[in-house]
């Protein structure tokens, strides 16, 4: 028996994307909603993520735009003293939590599906009883397409022999006994926090092998603080962006004047990273990670037997005494399948990065912008895609598409005065803000303006070249 519904937007995704969108679509309209889930709680991959996770940027401009995150307080003790708090996996399911019980449920306007799989056509099925049911919406909003693969639910892409100890590092605190080592696996975000997490419980620097198949450039954490104490720093470094960009002899110069005006960070001075997956991070914790001296640097872990793990440009000893953690669920394998379409398409949308790093921000302008505008051809002109970034090239279009987005939105004054006011952009209202007689404020916010075309234009060039090398591969 198959249990019919009606609804005006369904919703395929209790993730941050799909509550992002949900809440500000909640904010502007009076429309029947019905979110679907197959997890049991709202959150996406927080409910899978491992218990020391925290956000990497400040809570503050993270979640749904009508509800505070943050705790508005500055950390006084760890790797990231002196800057704004970052929320905690359990934070940030309470939150999720919140927002659907007594934000969108007590509402009566919102349904919560949680437990089933959405099959397509408007149908799902309850995991739990099997149930069906049949929903004809007027909308679809497939908030999966940024769906990302967290090591805890992932299927690594190498082989692991039965006697080698193989673990997530959601595992990590469920260690007893001394082993012989830690092997790190994976040289991305999740990498990071292994370490850290492992140095920070005290463990010998020398205990730790750490798997990086490529090093990545990586964004401070200081540029990211939205408040007025950190204004030179995090809106100055727009500025050093810019300047870098538009003075950029070639796109090897582009990277090292980023470098130079503090806007990049790599943890090997010596190397000269290839991939960017805008992950986040401060100097502490940096310095922290560089006391980790044995870094594999052989390419991709292809199998792990009993005494080696072979690696696609070599092998180095391992034994079954020490504890393999697994930090390999790639950005790569999350997106590499998944093609971009326009997010807005008949009665589906599909939200997608507008701005580069802020998946937040760029649902919540999605369903502002699929409730005020008529066309689908003026919907997407608006939310042109920012490309996700994963090598280090790929920063070019990704801050071009951003760039470009950023002017048009500047030419909508509501659209202009409706974002200042989103919790969720984090510093338009800081800089639309400044006092024009602060000279050191002011300094700043004019290089942004004398750069920023100079800076397209040469992102423009730098993205032909890009293209034309592409053809001759
Ligand atoms: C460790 C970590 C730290 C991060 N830190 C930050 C940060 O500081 N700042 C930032 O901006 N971003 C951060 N991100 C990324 C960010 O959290 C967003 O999570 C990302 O865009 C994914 O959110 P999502 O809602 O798209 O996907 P998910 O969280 O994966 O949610 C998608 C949801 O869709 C559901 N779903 C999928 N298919 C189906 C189906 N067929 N039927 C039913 N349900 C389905 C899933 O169950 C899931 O709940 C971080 C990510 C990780 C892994």
């Amino acid at each position: 028996m198959i249990e019919a519904l009606k609804t005006d937007y369904l919703i395929i995704g209790s993730g941050l994307v799909g509550m992002a969108f949900a809440d500000t679509l909640f904010t502007e309209t009076d429309a029947n909603i019905i979110i679907v889930d197959r997890y049991a709680k709202p959150g996406g991959h927080w409910n899978m993520a491992y218990p020391f996770v925290t956000l990497h940027q400040p809570s503050s401009f993270f979640g749904v735009s009508s509800k505070e995150l943050s705790r508005g307080e500055i950390d006084h003790i760890g790797l990231n003293k002196g800057m704004a708090d970052l929320a905690t996996g359990p934070e940030l399911l309470a939150y999720f939590d919140d927002v659907m019980r007594q934000r969108f449920l007590a509402s009566g306007r919102v349904q919560y599906f949680p437990m089933c799989e959405y099959e397509g056509d408007g149908k799902f099925r309850s995991k739990l009883t099997g149930k069906e049911h049949a929903v004809s919406y007027k909308k679809l909003v497939d908030a999966t397409f940024l769906t990302i693969a967290v090591p805890s639910t992932h299927t690594p892409n190498f082989t692991i022999a039965p006697e080698v100890t193989f673990m997530p590092l959601n595992e990590l605190p469920k260690v007893t006994q001394k082993p012989e080592g830690y092997v790190v696996i994976g040289g991305g975000k999740t990498g990071i926090d292994a370490c850290l997490w492992l140095l920070d419980s005290d463990v010998d620097p020398e205990d730790i092998t750490w798997i990086r198949s490529r090093e990545a450039w990586l964004l401070d954490r200081a540029n990211t603080q939205p408040t007025e104490a950190f204004f030179d720093k995090s809106v100055g470094s727009i500025a050093a962006q810019y300047e870098a960009i538009g003075g950029a002899s070639s796109i090897a110069n582009m990277f090292d004047r980023l470098e130079e005006g503090g806007y990049l960070l790599r943890l090997d001075q010596t190397l000269r990273p290839t991939m960017f997956h805008a992950a986040t991070i401060s100097k502490s914790e940096i310095a922290q990670l560089q006391r980790i001296k044995s870094i594999v640097r052989m390419g991709q872990v292809s199998a792990i037997e009993s005494d080696r793990i072979i690696l696609s440009k070599g092998e180095i000893p391992t034994t079954t005494g020490h504890v393999h953690v697994d930090c390999s669920a790639s950005l790569e394998r999350s997106f590499g399948h998944k093609k971009p379409s326009p997010i807005f398409d008949g009665d589906c949308i599909t939200p997608q990065m507008i701005r580069a790093y802020q998946p937040a921000f760029s649902a919540s302008m999605a369903a502002y912008v699929e409730v005020n505008y008529d066309t689908d051809a003026e919907k997407n002109r608006l939310c042109s895609l920012v490309p996700l970034p994963n090598n280090d090239a790929d920063f070019i279009p990704m801050t071009l598409a951003m760039m470009m987005n950023q002017f048009n939105w500047s030419q909508d004054k509501p659209l202009r005065h409706w974002i200042r006011e989103n919790r969720l952009d984090g510093f338009t209202k800081l800089i639309s803000s400044v006092d024009k007689d602060d000279p050191q404020k002011m300094k700043i916010m004019e290089r942004i303006k004398d750069n920023a075309m100079p800076a397209i234009t040469k992102l423009q060039q730098f993205n032909v070249e890009l293209a034309q090398g592409a053809e001759n591969e």
